[in-house]
């Protein structure tokens, strides 16, 4: 039975849904793990998430697909980056097939709060892994919680995707060997300043540049660069320090295996910027937003695709990639997993 929320009208914001997922590490080894209906967390005043921000996240989606079947797109892709991160962060490895196994359950347990195909509403999944245990002198928890919520979100785009407003910052996101390349909360505390600064000058999001030149494109706060150059080829900006986004990865290989494009992965001078004829940030949240102008102190790029709609490459992008996540369109092998 569905939940009989107003899914087309939900924003971005946490709903709480009825069972989440938790894991403990503790002596050296992760609890079996369950799903529980107790969505506090207790732990430490002095955990190592509290004092050092040992932590890493993930985001991803379910939605019913057209057919009715409730899915998830590329899980195995969250658990394999949550890895990552977890490694650079001295945290436990949470084993990926305990978290596909996780997704399952925790989306199972609250398949009433999965948004009916066509709403535009989708159920996000927020998995995550921090350090519990106390830790004062300067070193990693010895133990860890693995978690998994969800909270069913409204549409992206309420009225049609309108093109979005962003600056060039003149703060940094990630230094070069960093830890831009990882869904650390670290990289998210410290953009938090940048984009109310940009919020509060009138732009939707930041563009950042890279720190050791500033010359070269890297990513917004939250999503990566996407770019189509006038004779219609797709050119992302290559770097160390950028997060390896699924939702681009998958707009790349449908540009060029099902839609025939080139497509170049490659580090993008910010000169160049100006010679794209459109610009989309690549995320799980919008999938594509349409970039129409950039500012960079005082000058202004204004992309041929205008402030009106999504440029007509972003557009069919934006339609295949959906497309294939709703079930409207043939997956490529191992995208779409199956919610049972
Ligand atoms: C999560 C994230 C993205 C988008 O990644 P997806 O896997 O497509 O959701 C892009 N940039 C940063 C910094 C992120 O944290």
């Amino acid at each position: 039975m569905s939940a009989e929320l107003d899914w087309g009208n939900l924003g971005f914001g946490y709903i709480k849904t009825p069972y989440r997922y938790v894991s403990r590490y503790t002596h050296g080894k992760w609890d079996e793990g369950a799903l529980t209906e107790d969505d506090k967390v207790t732990i430490s005043e002095c955990a190592g998430v509290l004092q050092y921000a040992q932590t890493a996240f993930e985001g991803l989606k379910a939605y019913t697909a057209k057919d009715g079947r409730i899915v998830t797109f590329r899980p195995d892709l969250n658990a394999e980056r949550l890895e990552q991160s977890a490694k650079r962060l001295e945290i436990p490895v949470f084993p990926k097939d305990r978290f596909l196994q996780a997704v399952d359950m925790v989306v199972k347990a609250n398949r009433d709060y999965v948004p009916p195909y066509g709403s535009g509403a989708t159920l996000y999944i927020r998995p995550y892994i921090f350090g519990s245990s106390p830790v004062i002198g300067v070193k990693p928890a010895e133990e860890y919680e693995f978690r998994m919520f969800c909270t069913p979100v409204g549409p992206y785009f309420k009225g049609g995707a309108k093109p979005i407003t962003i600056r060039v910052s003149d703060f940094d996101r990630a230094a070069p060997r960093g830890t831009g390349h990882i869904k650390a909360g670290l990289n998210y505390a410290m953009s938090l300043h940048a984009i109310m600064e940009a919020h509060r000058q009138g732009f939707d999001e930041n563009m950042y540049l890279d720190p050791a030149t500033r010359t070269y494109v890297e990513e917004t706060g939250g999503a990566n660069f996407l770019f189509v150059t006038k004779d219609g080829k797709v050119v992302t900006p290559a770097s160390d320090s950028i997060l390896p986004s699924i939702t681009r990865r998958s707009l790349c290989y449908v540009a060029e295996h099902i839609l025939g494009m080139t497509v170049e992965h490659r580090p993008v001078k910010f000169e160049e910027v100006k010679d794209f004829a459109e610009c989309g940030l690549c995320g799980t949240a919008a999938v594509i937003s349409p970039v129409g102008r950039i500012y960079d102190h005082g000058n202004e790029i204004n992309f041929p695709s205008g402030m009106d709609e999504m440029g007509p490459v972003t557009r069919r992008l934006y339609e295949t990639l959906t497309g294939i996540q709703m079930g409207r369109l043939p997956a490529p092998d191992g995208w779409i997993r199956e919610i049972k």
